[in-house]
């Protein structure tokens, strides 16, 4: 397996990091964070014109076709510009559902004036999107799914509650699963709408997490009327094309768990004092820094399996399930190391002991978010079995059943 660029990665690769030189300001640690301080407005502006910056130099949309307003190139390009511009300080996150996901969902299945309308704005960073497929009983089986739309004239109302949904309180738009025939079995009575989040009748409520902040929120949707035009993909198909979103996050190969954790770790054994002698010194601690060097070194060779499989144009396997399952649980027993080594102030005071306690403290409020977001722990070890192992599968006894009996 070579885990090398090609030639022409390697030169895109320079052109790049030429160009995020040019333009923004090198990390001087790995938790050196873009826009400290700022408010959530003034970040989503600043995440705005960074992305119609990407836009006007051809890097908005990499793997995107020319005639979509993309750059034309390869997957393995925009790993290859995602993991240099890691390394700089620009705003994170706001645009990870909408070029994630979102997007590449419209770009397969839209018509051409969806595509007209919704692409090119949205890389230019004129809209942001989000993603709303969970509901309060459909999470792991997104063949739960109640939200109905019930064709109405030549459009569509929809009614019913969507939860979890990253980043809709600021979201111009998103995809919306919602069920249009009660009496197909539950994978198949579904639709995919593009969901305008301005229409009356849409309520957003953040919920509020243990950090204090609202990354993501309640939806509740009282007799939404869409057009026929926003339908997304056939009528009834809306498992398959949920089915296509999913397959996108793959690409995204975990770059969140890659990294240096056990470095993090080590410093900070080194710095404390247990009995007047080094933390580090304590064996205990040298295992959990062994336990967290050896999770991150699997997860990082996986991560290149993901990517030489990307750069050699195929879909990395299911293999890639393993990257969230071992690294967001070794962030998390890392994270708890460093509460430990941080004794009585560990959770609390990371401004009195230091930048170097921020990044570990993060890892360890996160974490359980990480251990659900994009596919619970249980539902990756499913997929580890079932699609890796070869073990048999889940007896599932409801697949062929009309949804309507399901609801008695
Ligand atoms: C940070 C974060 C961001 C999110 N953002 C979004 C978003 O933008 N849009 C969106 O639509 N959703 C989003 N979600 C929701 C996320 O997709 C769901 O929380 C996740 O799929 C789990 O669903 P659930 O919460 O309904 O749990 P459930 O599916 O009810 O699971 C409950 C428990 O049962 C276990 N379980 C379920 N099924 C099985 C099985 N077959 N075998 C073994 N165990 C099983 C699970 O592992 C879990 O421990 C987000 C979640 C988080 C934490």
């Amino acid at each position: 397996m070579d885990f090398d660029d090609t030639p022409e990665e390697a030169a895109f690769r320079t052109r790049v990091r030429a160009w995020l030189e040019a333009n923004a300001t090198p990390k001087r640690s790995r938790d050196d964070r873009f826009g400290a301080g700022l408010d959530e407005a003034a970040y989503l502006a600043a995440a705005r014109a960074w992305q119609a910056k990407k836009a006007a130099a051809g890097y908005a949309a990499i793997a995107a076709p020319r005639e979509m307003g993309g750059l034309g190139g390869t997957p393995a390009m925009q790993v290859i510009y995602n993991q240099e511009e890691g390394r700089f300080l620009t705003p994170g996150h706001v645009f990870e559902v909408s070029l994630g996901t979102a997007l590449p969902t419209v770009a397969m299945w839209g018509t051409s004036e969806q595509k007209a309308a919704y692409l090119e704005p949205a890389f230019r960073g004129d809209h942001i999107w989000c993603q709303l497929f969970s509901e309060p009983s459909a999470g792991s089986d997104l063949g739960n799914v109640r939200t109905r739309a019930v064709r109405d004239g030549d459009g569509w109302i929809v009614t019913g509650q969507k939860v979890w949904t990253s980043g809709a309180h600021f979201a111009d738009y998103g995809i919306l699963l919602a069920r249009t025939d009660w009496d197909e079995p539950k994978s198949k009575g579904l639709t995919m709408f593009i969901l305008d989040m301005k229409l009356p009748g849409i309520e957003v409520r953040p919920i509020r997490q243990i950090s204090e902040e609202s990354h993501f929120n309640e939806v509740f949707l009282s007799e939404v009327r869409l057009p026929e035009g926003a339908r997304l993909g056939p009528e009834g198909q809306g498992w398959k094309v949920m089915l296509s979103t999913l397959m996108q996050e793959r690409f995204s190969l975990g770059e969140n768990f890659s990294g240096d954790l056990y470095d993090q770790i080590a410093g900070l054994a080194r710095q404390v004092l247990w009995n007047d002698r080094p933390a580090i010194e304590d064996a205990r601690v040298r295992a959990g820094i062994a336990d967290a060097y050896i999770a991150q070194f699997g997860v990082d060779l996986i991560v290149r399996r993901g990517m030489s499989a990307i750069s050699r144009g195929e879909s990395p396997g299911p293999e890639m399930a393993a990257i969230k399952l071992i690294g967001a649980r070794a962030f998390q027993t890392a994270g708890a190391l460093a509460l430990e080594l941080g004794g009585a102030e560990g959770l609390i005071a990371a401004e009195d002991l230091g930048a170097d306690w921020r990044l570990p403290q993060l890892f360890w409020i996160s974490a359980p978010g990480a251990r659900i977001a994009g596919g619970t722990d249980e539902i990756q070890k499913n997929t580890i079995a079932e699609r890796v192992l070869g073990l048999p599968g889940e007896i599932r006894t409801d697949r062929d059943v009309p949804f309507r009996e399901l609801e008695g």
